[in-house]
């Protein structure tokens, strides 16, 4: 079996990083030509904590949203004990971080030979499904393996709509109609049965979860079968920078979303079935920042050395506005222009591609100049994992920062 995890990033998470007090004394003593990742420890384990204080069931990190060993370590020691993986290779890290941790698997379309690695060498019992043909593959399996039919749950996922910066249920989910079926099936089956859904990430209209919860409501009394767990998914906004010229979405935090999602769950008559959710972005956005360094500026247009194929994809394709602070080189002659006038940049990419340019502008004083840094604050989610070597240009050097990120 593979080790997906380089031998050099776990030794680095065993002997420590660099650690410095904040961005600014890590920029001005290591002179960085490419990024430089930030990690906040205490924030992560922070933001975590008050997830899983708001939270009353079982709390299971989505592993996709950043699987580096330095995040699933610092989360397994804050006490993590679940995660929510979508393949072997999330199977292994999670497990080489939290030894005793339940799994979930939750993708609701999986390969045979995953599902079977799931049931012999993870004991995952946890399972999401679709579609009728999906739950047949992981029953087949289960048989094949000696493992005991009653002692699986399949959460029928539900399709649902709401409003969120990626939707996923065009690609995911059973109509209620369908859910009910499935649910009926899998009971007839002899499996426990579950109910979930996952209203998208990046949240934008915090009601989602409630009309969620009322569909489970509907297709639960349909089928009249016992339902073991419900599951409510990810989805939880993080709060990122502001762009002054567009209205800025609802980001209510983990402590004032999960009491309405709550109220919500009593009243669809869920109040008895075990809970399960699996928070990515919100719990890991704010524990990493990347120190980045303006190879060029033109006008008001920025090049920069990370882009759309590193460090930046997610906040490209969610047309996020991050937060962001200027390190000027304090070599450089007096800056023109007036520090305190804090204008829009376009930011271009450090690859040769033409798309690499970001979908929403930084906001920076404009005295910015070439060879300055600029640190990009909250950028934990859907970063690391989304990286690749275009161009050659993957960044992969980290510090530890003692100081928050402040907006
Ligand atoms: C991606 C994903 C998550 C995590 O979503 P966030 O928006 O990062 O909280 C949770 N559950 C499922 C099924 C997912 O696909």
């Amino acid at each position: 079996m593979a080790d997906p995890i380089p031998i050099q990033i776990r030794e680095t998470v065993r002997t420590g990083l660099q650690r410095f007090a904040n961005a600014r004394a890590a920029t001005l003593a290591l002179r960085p030509d490419t990024p430089v990742y930030c990690f906040r420890p205490a924030q992560l384990e922070a933001d975590a904590r008050a997830f899983r204080d708001a939270f009353p069931g079982r709390t299971a990190y989505a592993v996709k949203t950043n699987p580096h060993p330095l995040v699933l370590d610092t989360l397994a020691r804050s006490g993590v004990d679940a995660f929510d993986v979508a393949s072997p290779a999330e199977f292994r890290m999670a497990r080489a971080a939290a030894p005793q941790a339940a799994l979930y698997y939750m993708h609701p379309v999986k390969a045979a030979t995953a599902i079977r690695e799931a049931l012999t060498s993870y004991d995952i019992r946890h399972f999401a499904i679709d579609h009728e043909n999906e739950a047949a593959k992981i029953l087949r399996e289960a048989r094949a393996a000696g493992v005991d039919t009653p002692d699986l749950t399949l959460f029928v996922r539900l399709a649902t709509r709401s409003h969120a910066v990626y939707e996923l249920s065009r690609k995911f989910g059973a109509a209620p109609g369908h859910a009910v079926e499935l649910l009926q099936r899998v009971h007839r089956l002899g499996a426990r049965a579950g109910l979930c859904f996952h209203v998208g990430s990046q949240v934008e209209a915090p009601d989602a979860y409630a009309t969620a919860l009322k569909t489970a409501q509907w297709v639960r009394a349909r089928a009249g079968v016992p339902v073991a767990a419900l599951d409510i998914g990810g989805g939880f906004p993080a709060r990122y920078g502001v762009d002054r010229r567009r209205k800025r979405p609802p980001t209510p935090t983990p402590g004032e979303l999960i009491p309405r999602i709550l109220r919500a769950v009593e009243s669809t008559g869920f109040a008895d079935v075990p809970l399960v959710a699996e928070p990515g972005r919100v719990v890991v956005a704010r524990s990493l920042s990347v120190i980045v360094r303006v190879l060029l500026r033109k006008g008001q247009r920025l090049y920069i050395n990370d882009g759309i194929w590193a460090s930046l994809s997610d906040a490209w394709t969610g047309k996020l506005t991050l937060p962001v602070h200027l390190i000027p080189e304090p070599g450089r002659l007096k800056p023109k222009g007036d520090p305190k006038r804090v204008i829009p940049f376009r930011i271009m990419g450090a690859t040769c591609d033409s798309v690499d340019i970001l979908s929403r502008p930084f906001w920076l004083p404009e005295t910015v100049a070439t060879g300055d840094w600029i640190e990009v604050g909250h950028i934990g989610a859907y970063s690391l994992s989304l990286r690749t070597d275009f161009n050659g240009l993957c960044p992969d050097s980290f510090v530890e920062v003692d100081a928050p990120f402040r907006t």
